[in-house]
């Protein structure tokens, strides 16, 4: 911390990255900060007189400013990666948590988990794409063909209002309030309950033969 105490004026790039700290909190944007062009341009400019010999006391106080800054944020970098990690590879205790939360199936299309040939996923609701964290409150459980079909979108145009809607969260709202069932098809009853069964594929063939064979069962 020695040059940050002996300077009084700080480089514009702090500036840059304290406000982004600031702004975003997740691990994956932090991982994500560059610094600026210009900044890296002048940077370059300093370590050349620097290498030549040029500089004068000013000059060097930048440099030393610019080369701090350069080992501060890797050190973020290497924090954040290590943070994106364990979120990523989610602990035994927190999927166990999602799947008991869900009740064992899918919270898009419902499909029950133990009739499944693959094992169920955790879906990111707002993908880390998107700035999506990876803790329980945006993680839901999905079957592989709604978290496959879903991918990283969070999105799409729904063709009766032509807005973009977002997928139905299954954190925020209730799946009774946007989807229903007509026998062995999800419809959907609002615009977000559309775009989801339209592009999570919820009624492809195999999911409605499922749907049949599970409706058989139940009346068996
Ligand atoms: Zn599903």
């Amino acid at each position: 911390m020695e040059v940050l105490m002996a300077t009084t004026t700080l480089s514009p790039v702090y500036d840059a990255l304290l406000d982004y700290l600031v702004e975003k909190a997740t691990p994956q944007e932090i991982f994500a900060f560059s610094i600026s062009d210009e900044a890296a341009h002048r940077a370059h400019h300093l370590m050349d007189r620097n290498n030549a010999g040029t500089l004068s006391s000013d000059e060097d106080a930048e440099l030393q400013q610019v080369l701090y800054l350069e080992r501060l944020v890797a050190m973020l970098k290497s924090r954040s990666l290590a943070a994106f990690s364990r979120m990523v590879y989610l602990s035994d205790s927190i999927r166990q948590h999602i799947r008991e939360r869900a009740s064992g199936r899918c919270e898009y299309c419902h499909e029950p988990e133990q009739i499944s040939l693959h094992g169920f996923h955790v879906d990111h609701i707002i993908s880390q794409k998107h700035g999506g964290s990876g803790f329980p409150d945006n993680l839901a459980w999905a079957c592989p063909a709604c978290n496959i079909t879903k991918g990283t979108a969070i999105a799409s145009y729904d063709r009766a209002s032509g807005a973009l809607v977002p997928y139905f969260d299954p954190r925020g709202q209730e799946w009774e309030d946007h989807f229903e069932m007509d026998e062995d098809v999800i419809l959907g009853k609002t615009a977000i309950g559309r775009v989801t069964v339209k592009m999570l594929e919820m009624n492809h063939p195999e999911k409605i033969e499922t749907r049949r064979w599970l409706l058989k069962a139940d009346k068996a």
